[in-house]
């Protein structure tokens, strides 16, 4: 029989297994505490229980994903960006985000995704599968690997990375609970950010959860017209009625949203596009997020210039919009979504100080509101997916 995922059992399946194979419920307690204190790489890493029960552990279970092609670009950016395999041999990408005194791990919730956005290189490949709540959890004990190695530890977790979490709910918020988890990761509630295309019944059932896990709602348009083109759920979800869901989620859970909006020249960067967005954000405890867009091949798009963002934002300060344009960061690092998958580029290395010592460490990504905080270094294409968006 093929090992499972140990990352996808709940710590009392793992309890209730170990007892049943004739150790103590205590060591089974030891193992859950090991696989998420320690993150270990492989099932015999695991510490403080009989090495029997370890062995017995070993031909059941794995510890996956794994690096496969390697890291991308250990890099002076402050990004590290990493293709997995899963025990099926698909693969995803998984990005570790490092600035200040942060360490973001950016996740994938799905292989691929079925949503087709037009500027995003994981809508171009397709939808292969749902990650699994082992796999999910999987990445980010990965990442938490890498960090411990140098000494460090995952502060934030960033649902960002492929696919669209609301569309694999019940895996996604399974995954959530483990990480913030006081037996598990233990990460604070509002150190994960979950960020949707606009899954309007996803966002009302998120809003019921007992989880204070940010929100981030990936807009790009404000009118249904260019929405449609731009995020073609929105055909499905529009615009209205993903106000109605963001006004009641903001309601619910008295926690401001932060709506993404990537700037692409000459499209959605217009007078007529601010206005509208004003209009329709005014009043609402929202935070809107600008991020330059990062070319992809075979889109024709481009990023906006720094004069337009300008122009852009202006008119949301006229309005009383609080914005924030994030820095592009790791367009060296082989880019946007599902790039890196199609590109299997670099050679596997190990983080350490020195791949960041030359990221801008004084840059907190803790934003000022209302303030175009951080530069975008000309040329560089944005980053979506190595963006926190934190604010
Ligand atoms: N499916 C979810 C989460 C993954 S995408 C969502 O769409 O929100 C994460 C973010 O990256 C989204 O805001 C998405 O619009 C953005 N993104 C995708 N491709 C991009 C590109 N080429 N340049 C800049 N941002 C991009
Ligand atoms: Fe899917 Fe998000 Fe990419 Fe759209 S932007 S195709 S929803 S991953």
């Amino acid at each position: 029989m093929p090992k499972q995922n140990i990352y996808q059992l709940d710590e009392r399946e793992l309890i209730d297994q170990v007892a049943q194979w004739g150790f103590t419920r205590e060591a089974g307690a030891a193992i859950w505490r090991c696989l998420h204190r320690d993150a270990p790489g492989s099932i015999q890493q695991v510490l403080g229980v009989p090495a029997a029960l370890v062995q017995r552990l070993d031909e059941a279970y794995e510890i996956t994903p794994v690096v496969a092609d390697g890291q991308i670009g250990a890099s002076h950016e402050g990004v590290l960006k990493y293709l997995l395999r899963l025990t099926d041999g698909v693969q995803i990408e998984t990005v570790l985000l490092w600035y200040g005194r942060r360490r973001s791990g950016c996740i994938s919730t799905q292989v691929g995704c079925a949503c087709g956005c037009p500027f995003c290189a994981t809508g171009q490949t397709g939808y292969v599968r749902d990650l699994t709540r082992g796999e999910i959890v999987g990445q980010v004990m990965f990442l938490q690997r890498e960090l411990h190695a140098v000494g460090e530890a995952l502060t934030n977790v960033v649902l960002m990375g492929m696919g669209e979490p609301l569309l694999n709910y019940t895996n996604t918020i399974g995954a959530i609970r483990r990480i913030v988890d006081r037996r598990g990761l233990a990460l604070a509630e509002r150190r994960v950010t979950l960020s949707t295309v606009g899954v309007v019944p996803g966002i009302d059932r998120l809003a019921r959860e007992p989880l204070s896990v940010k929100l981030a709602v990936s807009l790009h348009a404000a009118s249904d017209e260019l929405r449609d083109r731009l995020v073609p759920l929105n055909r499905k979800y529009p615009l209205d009625a993903l106000f109605r869901s963001i006004g009641d989620y903001v309601a619910l859970t008295g926690r401001r949203v932060l709506l993404e909006w990537v700037m692409i020249d000459g499209v959605n960067d217009t007078r007529e596009q601010a206005e509208e967005l004003a209009y329709r954000a005014q009043g609402l405890h929202v935070h809107l997020n600008a991020i330059r867009l990062n070319e992809t091949p075979g889109n024709k798009w481009r990023p906006s210039s720094v004069e337009r963002i300008d122009a852009f934002t202006a008119i949301l300060d006229e309005y009383g919009v609080p914005h924030t344009l994030r820095q592009s960061r790791g367009a060296s690092v082989a880019a946007g979504c599902g790039q890196l998958r199609g590109s299997r580029q670099g050679v596997r290395t190990t983080p350490d100080q020195s791949a960041f010592a030359g990221s801008r460490a004084s840059e907190d990504p803790v934003l000022d509101e209302g303030r175009v905080s951080l530069d975008v270094p000309s040329g560089t294409a944005g980053e979506a997916h190595v963006e926190d968006p934190q604010i």
